[in-house]
C-alpha cells in the first residue's frame, strides 16, 4: 500500500479560500494540537481503503476530509447539515471532478439505496439524538458488502475525566453505555462477535485491510473495565438468517480459537450441537482460562433434542473441558421466523433435562424442572 506522507501532499489546494470560522462545532484545517491529529488521523486511516470506492462522507464539515479521500476514491459525496459549511467546502475543494458537496441531514439521507461502497462518519454520532435513524440510513445507503466507519468519543475519557463539556454533543456513548448497563445491575452483557471468527478468519478479513487482530483490539477496547462490574460473554455462531446455514458444511473454529482466547471476557459461546461436537477437543485445548458455553441444542432444526442426546454431547465435552468451566446453552438464538416458541421452549427444557442426567452421574445437585413432568411433554416419546 503506498502512502503519501501528509507533508508531501498539497495542503489541499484551497484556491485562496478563506478559512471556515471555527465555532467549536466543526474542525477546520486551521486548528492546531490534538484536534488536528485526531481529525486528520481518521481520514488517513480511511484513505487506505477508499481506492475505487464510491464514498459518502456523512457530516463532512469543512470538507478537508472529503477532499483527502477524493484523491484516491472513485467518487466522494460530502454531506453536511450546515449550508455555510457546504458553501465553504464547494468553494475550497470544488475543483475535484469526483467530489461533490450537498447540504443535507445525515439522519434523513435523501440519496437512493445501495449507493455507496464506503460511508465514513467521523465524530457525528454524538452530535445527533436520532442515532438509530442515522445508522439505519447508512445501512440503507450502503451497497451489499459495503463498509461503514464511524468514530465517536468515549464519554468517560472525553468528558468526564477531562471535565470538558462539549455543548455540541447531544449523546455520547459506546463504552459509557455498556458501563451504564452494568452499573444499573445488568448481570451479564453478551457481545455478538462475528468479526473475529466469521469475517476475520473464515473470510480472511474484510478485504479492506481490517483483519482479525484489529477486531480483537476493538472488542477488548470496547469492553475494557466492564468485567469489574458484570459478567461479559462473547457470542460466536455461524449465522442464523431465518434459521438457515450460511455455509454448506459445518465450519470449524480451529483458526479463530487463539484469537478468541485473547478476548477480555468471562465466557465464550460455541456452536457445538449442529457440528456434533466437532471442535470440542480444540476448544478445550485453546480456550485456556475462560468459561466455555457450548450449544447442545440445534437452533436450525425443528426436532426437539432428547435429553439423552444432550447428555451424550455434554459427556463428550467433559472429556476436554472441566465441569467448572463448562456452560450449556443453545447453539444460537431461536429467533426470527423459523421456529415456534413452543419448540424453542421444549429445546430449552431438553437442555435442563439433559444436564440433569449428567449432574446425577457426577453426584451434583439437579436443577428443578417443572416442564419435565410427563403431563407437559410436547409429544409422547416412543422408544
Ligand atoms: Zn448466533
Amino acid at each position: 500500500m503506498t502512502q503519501t506522507p501528509l507533508s508531501q501532499r498539497a495542503p489541499i489546494d484551497d484556491h485562496g479560500a478563506t478559512a471556515l470560522e471555527f465555532t467549536g462545532e466543526r474542525f477546520t484545517p486551521e486548528c492546531v494540537r490534538e484536534i488536528w491529529y485526531e481529525h486528520w488521523h481518521r481520514y488517513l486511516f480511511a484513505r487506505r481503503i477508499v481506492a475505487g470506492k464510491r464514498v459518502l462522507d456523512a457530516a463532512c464539515g469543512e470538507g478537508y476530509g472529503s477532499a483527502l479521500l477524493a484523491a484516491s476514491a472513485d467518487s466522494v459525496l460530502g454531506v453536511d447539515i450546515a449550508e455555510s459549511a457546504v458553501a465553504h467546502a464547494r468553494q475550497r475543494y470544488g475543483q475535484h471532478a469526483n467530489l461533490r458537496f450537498e447540504q443535507g441531514d445525515c439522519t434523513a439521507l435523501s440519496c437512493g439505496d445501495a449507493q455507496f461502497d464506503l460511508i465514513v462518519s467521523f465524530e457525528t454520532l454524538e452530535h445527533v439524538a436520532a442515532q438509530q435513524e442515522l445508522i439505519a440510513g447508512f445501512a440503507r445507503a450502503l451497497a451489499p458488502g459495503g463498509l461503514l466507519i464511524v468514530s465517536s468519543p468515549d464519554k468517560r475519557t472525553y468528558s468526564e475525566k477531562s471535565g470538558f463539556r462539549n455543548e455540541f454533543h447531544v449523546r455520547e456513548l459506546y463504552r459509557e453505555e455498556l458501563l451504564e448497563l452494568s452499573g444499573s445491575g445488568c448481570p451479564v452483557i453478551q457481545m455478538e462477535e462475528p468479526n473475529i471468527h466469521l469475517i476475520g478468519i473464515q473470510r480472511g478479513g474484510t478485504g479492506t485491510g481490517l483483519g482479525v487482530d484489529f477486531f480483537v483490539k476493538i472488542f477488548n477496547n470496547t469492553v475494557r473495565g466492564l468485567r469489574d462490574t458484570t459478567e461479559v460473554w462473547c457470542h460466536t455462531c455461524w449465522g442464523n438468517p431465518a434459521q438457515q446455514r450460511l455455509f454448506a458444511t459445518n465450519q470449524s473454529y480451529k483458526d479463530a480459537l487463539p484469537h478468541l482466547n485473547q478476548l477480555d471476557v468471562d465466557v465464550i459461546t460455541f456452536e457445538c450441537c449442529t457440528s456434533d461436537g466437532m471442535d470440542l477437543e480444540l476448544i478445550g485445548r485453546e480456550i485456556t482460562d475462560k468459561k466455555i458455553a457450548i450449544g447442545v441444542v440445534n437452533h436450525r432444526d425443528l426436532q426437539v433434542e432428547r435429553p439423552e442426546q444432550v447428555a451424550d454431547l455434554i459427556r463428550r465435552a467433559l472429556k476436554h473441558i472441566p465441569a467448572e468451566r463448562l456452560i450449556l446453552s443453545s447453539d444460537c438464538g431461536f429467533g426470527r421466523e423459523g421456529m415456534s416458541r413452543r419448540i424453542a421452549f421444549f429445546k430449552m427444557v431438553s437442555i435442563v433435562r439433559g444436564t440433569n442426567i449428567v449432574r446425577r452421574e457426577l453426584g451434583l445437585p439437579e436443577a428443578p424442572c417443572l416442564a419435565a413432568d410427563a403431563r407437559y411433554a410436547i409429544a409422547d416419546v416412543i422408544e
